[in-house]
Parts: structure tokens; C-alpha cells; sequence
């Protein structure tokens, strides 16, 4: 089987953009964070991509927001269930990603959790897009809003292309409208960003309060929306 042949089974199954990364690229990876900690058999990364509908990113009201993507999220495991069974089926030894939750690693003294995996940095390891100063993917077509899965594979397979893209010179605008200055351009500090951005309320639900970063950015959906005015900015 081969790269095109894994990401048409993942495009029928739900994808709406999937890349390949060679398990090499991942050598800058903090160690006990690389596909090889996690599976030693992995050889390649299938990375695919679920679309969020964005408008919700510029409604007045979080609610749909954070339902949406909650939704999406639960949408990618399921979807990256489905390929990880195909792929068993045509012999391929894989094993997925969850997209979010859980995890183990925490430091509670920085509000700081890490993944098993960074799929952000595993979509532009395998060319979906080129990672923004607000830390998140931006695929030039569907722009951040998108929810990342990954399976790794015990095959070798033909690598894509990394994006030779990055954030327009000069452009800051997610780093100076996030409200609690938590964006220096290359990292977040999740300190800062949680309790914002996983806001509970007092009846115990996580909302997203803030996605400031995210809609202020004139790439954040896309192509489809760069053409118009952002209504935001
Ligand atoms: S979600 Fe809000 S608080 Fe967090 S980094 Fe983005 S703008 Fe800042
Ligand atoms: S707002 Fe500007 S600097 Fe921030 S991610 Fe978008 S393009 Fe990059």
C-alpha cells in the first residue's frame, strides 16, 4: 500500500485533508514524545484533518463555538477509529492518536499539559500547513479551523512535502488581542491561556471563553473567507 492508497481510505472515512510524515521528521520532538516512544514499530505518520464550521468563530455567543468543537473532537477520534480498523484490516500495523484527551503529562504548577503527541506539529510535519505565531495549524485552504487526528504505521511510506509557508511579515495580530498576553510567537503559556480558554462555569461545564488568537487571524478559515473582509479586525 502506499501514501495516496492510505490517504483515500482516510478521505472516505471522514478526512478532510491527510498527509504523511516520515517518523524521522519527529527527531526534535521532546524525548518520550515521538511516535517511536509511543509505538516502537511506527515508521510513518498518517495525519488527517476533520474542517470545523467556522463561522461559529464569529458569533457574538460561545456556546455554539465550544459545542462544535467538542463535537469535531469527538468526530476525529471516531473517524481515526475507522482507519485505524481499515488499515488492520488490509494487514497494516497501526495505532491512533487520540485527538485530545487523555494524557498523562501535567504540571500543575503551570497549568501545563502536553499531549503523547503534538499534532499540530505532526499536520506540519506532513505538509497540511504551516504552524502560525498563535501556535496553531494553518492549512492555506481551510485556514486553523481544523481538529487534527494521527495513526501511526508500522510501514515506510512516501513522505509529503513540508509547507514552505509561514505568518505574513509584520503581522501580530493574535499576539497583541490575546487578552491575558499568553502568545510570544512560538509558544503559548497555558497558565495564562486556560483559564480563559477552558473557562468552567459554576454549574461544572468547560467553556471556550476565548478563541481570540484564532478568529482575529486573517488566515483563520481560509482561502474561502481571506477574500472577504474579516469581520473581526
Ligand atoms: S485562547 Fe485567548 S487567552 Fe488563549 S492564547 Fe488565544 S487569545 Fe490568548
Ligand atoms: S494573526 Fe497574523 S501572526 Fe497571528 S497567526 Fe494569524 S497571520 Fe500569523
Amino acid at each position: 500500500m502506499n501514501s495516496q492508497q492510505i490517504k483515500q481510505i482516510a478521505m472516505e472515512l471522514g478526512a478532510d485533508l491527510c498527509g504523511i510524515a516520515s517518523e524521522e521528521r519527529f527527531s526534535g520532538a521532546p524525548e518520550g514524545f515521538r511516535p517511536r516512544d509511543i509505538y516502537s514499530k511506527c515508521k510513518s505518520v498518517a495525519v488527517f484533518a476533520k474542517r470545523v464550521p467556522s463561522e461559529s468563530l464569529y458569533a457574538e455567543n460561545i456556546i455554539s463555538y465550544t459545542h462544535i468543537n467538542n463535537l469535531v473532537m469527538q468526530e476525529t477520534d471516531r473517524t481515526a477509529l475507522s482507519i485505524s480498523l481499515a488499515l488492520q484490516d488490509k494487514g497494516i500495523p497501526n495505532v491512533m492518536i487520540p485527538t485530545d484527551d487523555p494524557l498523562e503529562y501535567w504540571e500543575p504548577e503551570n497549568q501545563y499539559a502536553r499531549g503523547i503527541l503534538s499534532l499540530r506539529h505532526a499536520g506540519y510535519l506532513s505538509g497540511l500547513g504551516y504552524l502560525g505565531k498563535n501556535t496553531l495549524l494553518i492549512n492555506p485552504r481551510y485556514g486553523n479551523m481544523l481538529q487534527i487526528g494521527a495513526v501511526l504505521l508500522g510501514i515506510v511510506l512516501e513522505p509529503d512535502k513540508i509547507l514552505d509557508t509561514r505568518c505574513p511579515d509584520g503581522c501580530r495580530l493574535c499576539i497583541d488581542n490575546c487578552p491575558a498576553g499568553a502568545l510570544d510567537g512560538t509558544t503559548v503559556i497555558q497558565k495564562l491561556c486556560r483559564p480563559l480558554s477552558n473557562f468552567k462555569t459554576e454549574k461544572g461545564y468547560t467553556l471556550k471563553k476565548c478563541y481570540r488568537c484564532r478568529n482575529v487571524c486573517p488566515s483563520a478559515a481560509g482561502t474561502a473567507r481571506t477574500s472577504h473582509t474579516n469581520p473581526i479586525t
